[in-house]
């Protein structure tokens, strides 16, 4: 019988201080060449103890190799200048960023992540996840000087992501999931397209395939933008219908410390949930009680054996020894919630 509440990540987790620098979000790496390559992997496999050590159910490699969620596909994709990146306002304008260029048609030069997918297969018996950028998060995080068009680009992007994913399922990756949080910004658009192009990023897959849309890491233009968003947060009803119909498998979304109105998770009728009960805005290590009370409060929406206990988003500009806190709290309270759910 498959565990109840299976615990998962978001994905990523902090960097160990002898790989990057710490509590960044673009961290520049501290190393180079073969060193900085074997020294990815020493942290991959840290993290994938640390996973295990702590009771996670489903282990990722923390995305150690990458030095952002984004950029770190875009590197390998050939008719992307990144010798001249440009300033750019992304998720509407939320906060700016040095972006590369789109110039020419796209191509993938090559496997992005196989180095760090096999190892993580290699090191854990446990199901392993991992994680790749949505498309239209992709189109939102670089400047077009070639396509002209949001939706042809996003769409090439889609077919470049659908190769990466098939490799990474021939890899032995249990569960492929895209990161999209522009989802949460553009709604509407995300509705009308979004998700199409998302499910050609996942088209063939047999593998579990799974979207990730958030409120972003725990940064202050991020939390600043929260203070906006009114009494109750209810970006995720334009979109979840239109993810309901969709070929995607498992859908997360931001659940503690969060005004998203829970009730909008009946929404997802037919999808295994990844329900955040880890805060990645505050340092503040939930206890096992707050975990399990967050689940229970998604049990009200979600079936049980839909469920899955989550990290609200990434960790990795947290310091690291809150990161394995929160990890540990994860575990105890999933494991809580199931002593509750058996009583
Ligand atoms: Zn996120």
């Amino acid at each position: 019988m498959p565990t109840l509440f299976p615990t998962a990540i978001a994905g990523s987790l902090p960097k160990p201080a002898w790989l990057a620098e710490t509590e960044k979000l673009w961290p520049r790496w501290k190393l180079e060449g073969d060193e900085l390559l074997q020294a990815k992997l020493d942290a991959t496999r840290l993290w994938i103890q640390a996973q295990e050590d702590a009771g996670l159910d489903v282990i990722g490699d923390g995305e150690q190799s990458r030095q952002h969620f984004v950029h770190g596909f875009l590197e390998q994709v050939e008719g992307i200048d990144f010798a001249n990146k440009v300033e750019m306002g992304i998720r509407n304008d939320r906060y700016k960023a040095m972006v590369p260029q789109v110039v020419a048609p796209l191509r993938l030069k090559g496997r992005v992540h196989e180095a760090e997918a096999r190892f993580l297969r290699a090191h854990t018996t446990r199901r392993v996840k991992f994680t790749l950028p949505g498309p239209m998060t992709i189109v939102d995080t670089v400047a077009d000087r070639f396509y002209g068009d949001r939706v042809a680009m996003a769409m090439a992007f889609a077919e470049l992501l659908n190769q990466e994913a098939l490799a990474l399922e021939a890899d032995g990756v249990d569960i492929v999931q895209f990161d999209e949080p522009a989802f949460n910004v553009y709604m509407a658009e995300a509705a009308d397209w979004g998700v199409k192009a998302l499910e050609r990023a996942a088209q063939g897959l047999r593998c579990t395939t799974a979207v990730h849309i958030c409120y972003g890491y725990g940064i202050k233009a991020n939390v600043d933008w929260k203070t906006t968003l009114g009494e109750e947060w209810r970006q995720y009803e334009q979109i979840f219908p239109a993810l309901a119909a969709s070929r995607i498998d498992q859908v997360s979304l931001e659940c503690i410390h969060s005004k998203v109105p829970a009730e909008l998770m009946a929404l997802l009728k037919g999808k295994d949930v990844m329900v955040g009960v880890i805060d990645v805005a505050s340092d503040t290590v939930e206890t096992p009680e707050e975990v399990a009370d967050t689940i229970g409060r998604a049990l009200q929406f979600v079936p049980r054996e839909r469920l899955v206990p989550c990290t609200n988003c990434g960790l990795a500009p947290m310091k690291r020894a809150v990161a394995e806190a929160k990890l540990r709290a994860l575990a105890e309270g999933a494991a809580l919630a199931r002593a509750r759910a058996a009583a």
